[in-house]
């Protein structure tokens, strides 16, 4: 039985790491972006209550959030361990977690904000064939354009200075503060997100195999 966090900030990488650690050790990979989309689409009770906040803007309250995970995590599928990803992401929630359960470990992933800011800026992307890149870090051979469909790249809503910043400063205010309590809590590892994708990785896997000797 393993229990982890995979925590972070924004576009810091925590689902392609969730999701190659939830392939090494045979565990799931509990996503809360992924638990309310899918509720939503199934209109299950919690789901429609869900909808009424997500259509106003706003991420549900944390006791809606926490009864959502509670229900994935108690499926037979979690019985061997589950890795989170995505909560908690306040400090209430952190709270109802620690009546919950005793997480093993909390895999925090460190990165300076500006490369987050610049990573995600720069990025962009091919509306015809979803291919990805950036103009400083993967350029296309002529810029603007798509290497594989010849069609013009374009700049998601999401990717925008603004939207960026503010995602970062939502996350710096109501999530980077549970680092205090996790660390309090001694069970947080500190993994250098600017490593690139096998090199954090990597960390992450020497921690958990620490864990399990
Ligand atoms: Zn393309």
């Amino acid at each position: 039985m393993m229990k982890l966090i995979i925590f972070g900030p924004p576009s810091a990488g925590k689902g392609t790491q969730a999701q190659k650690l939830s392939k090494k050790y045979g565990i799931p990979q509990v996503a809360t972006g992924d638990l309310l989309r899918e509720a939503v689409a199934k209109q299950t009770p919690l789901g429609v209550k869900i909808k009424s906040y997500l259509d106003t803007g706003k991420l549900g309250p944390d006791d809606l959030i926490v009864q959502l995970i509670k229900e994935r995590v108690s499926k037979p599928d979690c019985k061997g361990g589950y890795l989170l990803d995505g909560f908690p992401r306040t400090m209430g929630q952190a709270k109802e977690l620690d009546k919950m359960t005793d997480i093993d470990l909390v895999l925090n992933i460190v990165v300076d904000m500006e490369s987050l800011v610049e990573r995600a800026v720069g990025r962009r992307i091919c509306p015809k064939c979803a291919a990805v890149y950036h103009v400083k870090f993967n350029t296309p051979k002529k810029t603007g354009v798509c290497d594989k469909c010849d069609a013009s790249l374009i700049q998601r809503d999401d990717d925008k200075e603004a939207t960026v910043r503010n995602r970062l400063k939502v996350y710096q205010e109501q999530t980077q503060p549970l680092i205090a309590h996790f660390k309090a809590k001694g069970n947080l590892v500190d993994v250098d997100g600017s490593a690139g994708i096998d090199g954090v990785f990597d960390q992450m896997v020497r921690a958990i195999d620490r864990l399990n000797k």
